[in-house]
């Protein structure tokens, strides 16, 4: 069994994007095995595309905003989010870059601002509700 991250397994790329006192979460509307999750969204990278210009592109696919990408936020391990054995996930803190507000044109059926100590409440996609604790921590460590 692999439970690590590595080489072999493909880039999503996901973020949290932050306004003064909230966080981004969306609900996902498909495929229908994850349909009714929250993520932090994002989506995979496609080949010969670097991390942080295919977060840039997945976000305005996908919410219609323009993102300013902040630090990345790494898994307590160091390096990335393990998602399954084929897919590994790395996550960026981000803001808005205009006063635009984001809307669900892709995979998401509601977008929701969260308060830090309200994002545990979620119904979680797996990969992502580890992620919580560590954007709390950092979050109050502002
Ligand atoms: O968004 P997209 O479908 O391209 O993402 C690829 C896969 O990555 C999803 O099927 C989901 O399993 C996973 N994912 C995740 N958490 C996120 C974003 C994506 O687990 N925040």
């Amino acid at each position: 069994m692999s439970t690590g991250t590595g080489p072999g397994r493909q880039l999503v790329v996901a973020a949290v994007i932050t306004s003064d006192t909230a966080v981004l979460a969306a609900r996902r509307s498909y495929p229908p095995s994850l349909a009714g999750k929250w993520e932090f969204p994002g989506g995979k990278a496609e080949p010969g595309e670097g991390p942080e210009q295919a977060l840039v592109r997945e976000l305005a696919e996908e919410l219609a905003v323009e993102v300013e990408l902040g630090t990345e936020i790494t898994a307590p391990a160091g390096g990335p989010w393990p998602i399954d054995e084929r897919l590994e996930l790395r996550l960026w803190w981000a803001r808005l870059a205009s006063d635009e507000a984001p809307r669900p044109l892709g995979s998401h059926d509601r977008l929701s601002w969260v308060e830090p100590d309200d994002l545990p409440s979620l119904d979680w996609l797996p990969a992502d509700r580890p992620m919580i604790g560590r954007i709390r921590q950092l979050w109050q460590g502002r």
